[in-house]
């Protein structure tokens, strides 16, 4: 049935599709939500934040265009459920969150997932150390006003980077940056909508 819900919406990639089939979205939902897990809705998790609808996290991973052999960047971890999907996908995955207690909880669930060859880490996705990266893929996982520069410099040429844009409140276009040798080429895909991406760790928990 997930399989086919997301077939009708337009995704064709095999490998995400199975992908998709293979990781256990029951595990990344609060307990009370387990039955819904597989609807294609987003749901809520700790922090008031939100696990993407299932259409999208298979939507953003097959225009990210994956290979075995690329290192991932995502800002916006959650639930974990996007880079889980990513680590089956990708050669290595760093995922960052601002909430310590969703990053936690990410982590702990990544490890029982055996998805060793993702990092979870700690921060601002939005203002990184600059020894971090680069990166084959990037995908941003909350709502930016504009592409932050300091992202699209960490992008391989070769490099697709995927991120919803537009207002906090309301509906942001997803949208991908692809840096070629000429320089970067950018699309709009589709409409979205995202929890906003926030500066700063967050101080409670
Ligand atoms: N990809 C997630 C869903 C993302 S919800 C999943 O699969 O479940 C967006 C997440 O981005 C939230 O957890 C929010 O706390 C985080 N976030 C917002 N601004 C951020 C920033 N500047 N740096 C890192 N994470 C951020």
């Amino acid at each position: 049935m997930f399989q086919l819900t997301l077939r009708r919406r337009g995704i064709s990639d095999q490998t995400v599709l199975r992908t998709m089939e293979e990781v256990p979205r029951e595990l990344f939902v609060e307990a009370s939500d387990r039955e819904a897990a597989y609807r294609d809705s987003a749901l809520p998790i700790a922090c008031g934040q939100t696990i993407s609808q299932p259409f999208v996290v298979a939507y953003m991973t097959e225009q990210l265009q994956l290979q075995k052999s690329h290192r991932v960047l995502e800002i916006g971890t959650g639930s974990g459920y996007q880079a889980a999907v990513l680590s089956r996908l990708a050669r290595e995955v760093l995922t960052v969150e601002r909430y310590r207690m969703l990053a936690d909880a990410a982590r702990a669930r990544l490890e029982k997932l055996d998805c060793h060859n993702v990092e979870v880490m700690l921060g601002d996705g939005l203002n990184l150390p600059p020894n971090i990266g680069p990166f084959d893929r990037i995908i941003v996982t909350a709502a930016v006003e504009k592409i932050p520069e300091n992202l699209v410099e960490r992008l391989e040429v070769g490099g697709i980077l995927i991120a919803p844009v537009g207002p906090h409140q309301g509906v942001q276009t997803l949208t991908r940056l692809s840096r070629t040798e000429a320089g970067i080429e950018r699309k709009e895909l589709v409409e979205v909508r995202f929890v906003p991406a926030l500066p700063g760790v967050a101080r409670e928990l």
